[in-house]
């Protein structure tokens, strides 16, 4: 008989978990302090499950980026200079961890391509659909810094076992017809096997089989301190730490805000998925109706305000690169990306009790790995119930 596990978040890296823990026979209960699943992060991002943006954004590069930014009020990143320990002790720690960020690019690539499988064998096993495309991922270049710098990660994502190679400013265009590139287009680099989907669809999807196919509960409460006589997986984004602290963990996540639109009915706009490096912007085609266009970063707290200001670069930005796009109905979102200062995500037994585990912190990539960690963290509780039988 397999032990109860319970689970704090649901979003998806707290569905993906259930998944996994569900097929091992284990009975598991996920708890989520709003009524409705995936509603925080996993709500409305850029849609790509992408290991061609494993890189992590750890590098000198970065660091002078968000200085002279500081001052601009529509830059790809924004630092509230406000006095915050955590938030200040988090930058320091990004820096600290610019030395690893290679071998960090390494594993987020190769986990993220252990995720692609992972997700397409759920969504056929499961018979799902969460509009996912498969087109690849197309990053275009308009600086010749950026693209210099972009052939010398690409080694290791190939390294990784990502296929992708770098096309001319004209292949940009056969890739991607709907592209009107921008006058200063230097090409771009391209993989065919990122793919792209609704990040909401699969997890709503996903919890009704989970509790009609596996009887997993589902169940609308806060937990507030963590004190489990059964293992308990913490999933809860950006609120992963105040958690962890209960128990006096300290988990190194800072909220990264970013901001989404989900232009309706766009008429002119791309199916291939693109990363545009410069601006710092993704789109992704969801089904014939709807196109995501996401980017920006910034370091304010937890606040989830929707600014106009940093909503209109988004909509400026579809309306140069795809002319004619038609942008009468847009829906703005903003969510918090659970970041960590190295750019890879927790998913570890706690040290201060054997009953709690986490997988979260997946910043930027939650969509692109969390299938993988959760079954990683999945494996490691089934070992340890197995192990005390
Ligand atoms: C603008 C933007 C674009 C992005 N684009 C991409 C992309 O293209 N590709 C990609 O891979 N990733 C992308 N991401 C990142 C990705 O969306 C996140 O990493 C991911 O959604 C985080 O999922 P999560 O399950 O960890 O957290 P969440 O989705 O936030 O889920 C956490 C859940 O825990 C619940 N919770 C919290 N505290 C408690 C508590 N105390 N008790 C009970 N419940 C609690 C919350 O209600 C929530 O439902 C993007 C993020 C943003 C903001």
């Amino acid at each position: 008989m397999n032990k109860k596990v319970a689970i704090v978040g649901a979003g998806i890296a707290g569905i993906t978990t259930a998944y996994y823990l569900a097929r091992a026979g284990h009975e598991v209960v996920i708890y989520d302090k709003r009524k409705h699943p995936a509603m925080a992060t996993s709500y409305g991002n850029g849609g790509q499950l992408s290991a061609s943006n494993a890189e992590t954004w750890n590098s000198w590069r970065s660091v002078k980026k968000g200085v002279k930014w500081l001052f601009k009020a529509d830059a790809p990143l924004k630092i509230n200079p406000s006095i915050s320990i955590e938030k200040y002790t988090w930058i320091y720690r990004f820096i600290r961890a610019i030395p690893s960020a290679e071998k960090n690019t390494y594993d987020t690539c190769m986990w993220a391509l252990a995720a692609h499988k992972l997700y397409k064998e759920i969504a056929t096993r499961e018979n799902l659909s969460f509009d996912m495309v498969e087109k690849g991922i197309l990053h275009i270049y308009t600086d010749q810094s950026e693209l210099n710098n972009a052939r010398k990660v690409n080694k290791i994502y190939n390294k990784a076992g990502l296929e992708r190679w770098e096309v001319s400013p004209k292949e940009c265009l056969d890739i991607e017809p709907a592209l009107v590139p921008p006058p200063k287009l230097l090409g771009g680099f391209y993989n065919e096997t990122d793919f792209t989907g609704d990040i909401h669809k699969f997890c709503t999807n996903l919890l009704s089989v989970l509790v009609t196919k596996y009887n997993v509960k589902h169940v609308n409460k806060e937990v507030k301190f963590l004190n489990p006589d059964i293992p308990l997986v913490v999933c809860a984004g950006v609120n992963s730490r105040e958690l962890a602290k209960t128990i006096g963990d300290s988990l190194p996540i800072y909220p990264v805000k970013g901001y989404s639109i989900t232009i309706h009915n766009p008429e002119v706009a791309p199916w291939t998925s693109m990363l545009d490096d410069g601006a710092k912007i993704v789109t992704s085609r969801l089904g014939e109706d709807r196109l995501r266009v996401a980017g920006t970063a910034e370091l304010n707290g937890y606040n989830t305000d929707i600014i106009q200001r940093r909503i209109r670069p988004l909509i400026r930005w579809s309306e140069k690169i795809f002319p004619g796009i038609n942008t009468e109905h847009v829906t703005p979102w903003a969510g918090l990306r659970p970041m960590t200062p190295y750019m890879m995500p927790i998913v570890k037994r706690s040290k201060r009790n054997d009953n709690i585990y986490y997988n979260t912190g997946h910043g930027h990539l939650g969509w692109t790995l969390s299938a993988y960690t959760a079954q990683k963290i999945a494996e490691q509780i089934t070992e340890s119930s197995d192990a005390q039988k």
